[in-house]
C-alpha cells in the first residue's frame, strides 16, 4: 500500500460535499449514462435498419459506420453506468457506521491505493460518534469521477 494524493479524488469529493450528496450525484451521473446508452442504442438501430435499404454504396456505407459509431456510443454509456453505480453501491453499503448506525455521516480520514491491485482503502470516521473503520473499493479513475 502507498499513500498517494489524487486532485478531486473520491476520497476529497466526499469530504467536500458529504457522502449523501456525492452519493446521489453518482446515482443521477449512472442514470444520465444509461439513458444515453438507450438513445444511442435506438438510433444506432434505426440507422442499421434503414441501412438495408439503400441502393447506393457509398451512401450505405455512411450509413452502417453511423449505425455502428452509434451502437459503440451505447456500448460504452452503458460501461459507463454500470462502473459508476457499482462504485456508489459499493460505497454506499460500507457507510454504515456499526457503532451508531448512522448511514452516510462519513469523513474520509485516509485514502491509500494499492498500485498492482489498484484498490482503494480509505479510513472513514463517523461524523457523529468518531468511530473508524476501512472502506474499500476498486473502480476509479484519476479524477475521481469514472
Ligand atoms: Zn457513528
Amino acid at each position: 500500500m502507498t499513500k498517494h494524493h489524487e486532485p478531486s479524488s473520491i476520497s476529497e469529493l466526499i469530504n467536500r460535499q458529504g457522502f449523501r450528496r456525492w452519493h446521489e450525484y453518482e446515482l443521477a451521473r449512472a442514470f444520465g449514462y444509461l439513458g444515453l446508452g438507450v438513445l444511442a442504442l435506438v438510433a444506432g438501430l434505426t440507422i442499421m435498419e434503414s441501412t438495408f435499404g439503400l441502393p447506393n454504396w457509398p451512401e450505405r456505407w455512411f450509413k452502417a459506420f453511423l449505425s455502428f459509431f452509434c451502437l459503440t456510443g451505447a456500448a460504452w454509456a452503458w460501461l459507463r453506468f454500470v462502473k459508476i453505480l457499482i462504485t456508489a453501491e459499493t460505497l454506499s453499503r460500507q457507510s454504515v457506521c456499526q457503532a451508531c448506525h448512522r448511514y452516510g455521516q462519513i469523513r474520509v480520514m485516509e485514502d491509500s491505493v494499492d498500485p498492482t491491485s489498484g484498490e482503494h482503502q480509505m479510513i472513514c470516521q463517523c461524523k457523529k460518534c468518531q468511530h473508524s473503520w476501512p472502506v474499500t473499493y476498486t473502480v476509479q479513475s484519476r479524477n475521481g469521477r469514472l
